[in-house]
């Protein structure tokens, strides 16, 4: 059995600058394609999947509906 690996790429702003984070999508294991499409660069900041929930504001709305389909459960998010 494969285990799809996810992790939170994330969308830098105009500079490129890794502290300028526009916002989060998920990428599957080490992809610089995010769910929704959007081309990622490989030197954008990565973190684990799990911190999905830290902080909302700055996430991609359609990664976060693809990444729930695909990862059936989600300890602390049951409200979707
Ligand atoms: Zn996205």
């Amino acid at each position: 059995m494969v285990i799809m690996i996810h992790q939170m790429r994330a969308e830098t702003g105009p500079t490129g600058a890794t502290d300028s984070v526009v916002s989060w999508h998920i990428v599957r294991d080490a992809d610089l394609t995010a769910l929704c499409g959007r081309e990622l660069a490989a030197d954008a900041p990565l973190q684990d999947a799990t911190r999905w929930t830290v902080d909302p504001d700055h996430n991609c709305h359609t990664c976060g509906a693809l990444f729930l389909r695909e990862t059936p459960y989600l300890p602390d998010e049951h409200t979707g």
